[in-house]
């Protein structure tokens, strides 16, 4: 066991784990002293909050309610990722548990299923409340989890313990079913891994939305069939159509269209990305890019793509007189993500 991080400790120690944090109002002093002891810890409990919206469940977290009086934990992880420190010191989050899984912590060993509720947890354990239902069907971002593991490897990293100092409170007593949603196990796992790079050692998952993005399958489409391009009119290209998603994505697609290399120098070439909804229909706003002449031309796309729509791309060739131009090659490179 430890003797607790000062309130300047901790917040250095989040950020150099690359969590943002937001202070709210008094934390570093807004506690439960004078209900009990405060220290030496053990460890770090995760919970779920069983509330949704970031303000009403930081709110409750930081006051409390009628028979339990805040501070409920020590910081709240919203839905994407963001630390809210509302207290520092006891705080009413673990309450009583099993003395034998505390002995295990302590030891770092595999724990026993609790079934005593024995020992004052507020005493021993840091606490994070995250934005949860806690109903099993609300969602676990992956914005949330990574910084609740970054957070938990924080404290772990600043106390040189492991990833075995992290409990769920379900752990603690038998009395609690949170967090649920996610593995116990499989997060200690991720903590371990953490725990295994230096902090600081790549940038921070959060606000960046690229970092919600696990491992895109890559558009990589090449057609040699000649299309006719009539003067003047909008040509959608086929491409597969990948693009349907659960959520914002990041995109940076990039289509390459070689004309025939006799289209007059003056010819304007256009091209566009927008979206449309799964039917195809609903386009969003165009954003059209212009080039001139026969022979290659690129268009790129950067941007997100909302959940439940396609992307895609037309081209038009506008000739001064109005003869058609021959599409001869096409490609499409990109990241993409189908629904889950
Ligand atoms: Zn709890």
């Amino acid at each position: 066991m430890a003797t607790p991080l000062t309130a300047s400790r901790v917040l250095a120690a989040l950020r150099a784990e690359g969590v943002s944090v937001v202070e709210v109002g008094s934390w570093r002093t807004h506690n439960r002293a004078g209900h009990g002891a405060w220290g030496p810890v053990a460890g770090v409990v995760v919970h779920h909050t069983v509330t949704s919206g970031t303000a009403a469940s930081v709110a409750i977290c930081r006051d409390g309610y009628a028979g339990l009086p805040g501070p409920l934990c020590h910081g709240v992880i919203d839905k994407r990722g963001v630390v809210h420190l509302v207290g520092w010191g006891r705080a009413n989050h673990a309450g009583s548990g099993d003395g034998d899984v505390l002995k295990a912590v302590i030891a770092e060993k595999a724990l026993p299923a609790p079934n005593e509720n024995d020992t004052d947890g507020n005493a021993r354990f840091y606490g994070f409340e995250c934005v949860n239902l806690g109903d099993g069907k609300d969602p676990w971002p992956a914005v949330q989890l990574e910084a609740m593991v970054r957070a938990s490897a924080a404290l772990c990293r600043a106390h040189g313990w492991s990833a075995a100092s992290v409990i769920g409170h379900k752990e603690w007593t038998n009395t609690k079913t949170d967090p649920r949603g996610f593995g116990m196990a499989d997060f200690r796992a991720r903590v371990a891994a953490r725990l295994r790079k230096a902090p600081g050692t790549d940038t921070p998952t959060v606000p960046s939305q690229e970092d919600t993005v696990p491992n895109p399958s890559m558009l990589n489409e090449s057609n040699t069939t000649d299309v006719e391009l009539p003067s003047g009119e909008w040509v959608g290209l086929a491409f597969t159509d990948p693009v349907v998603h659960s959520g914002p994505r990041l995109h940076n697609t990039l289509v390459h269209v070689s004309l025939e290399e006799e289209a007059p120098d003056d010819a304007l070439v256009e091209g566009r990305f927008y979206l449309t909804d799964t039917s195809g229909k609903n386009p969003s706003a165009y954003q059209t890019v212009t080039r001139h002449g026969g022979g290659g031309h690129q268009f790129a796309l950067s941007g997100t793509v909302p959940a439940g729509k396609h992307l895609r791309f037309q081209l038009r060739v506008r000739t001064p007189d109005a003869s058609p131009v021959t599409l001869v090659h096409r490609t499409a490179t990109g990241p993409y993500w189908t629904a889950a």
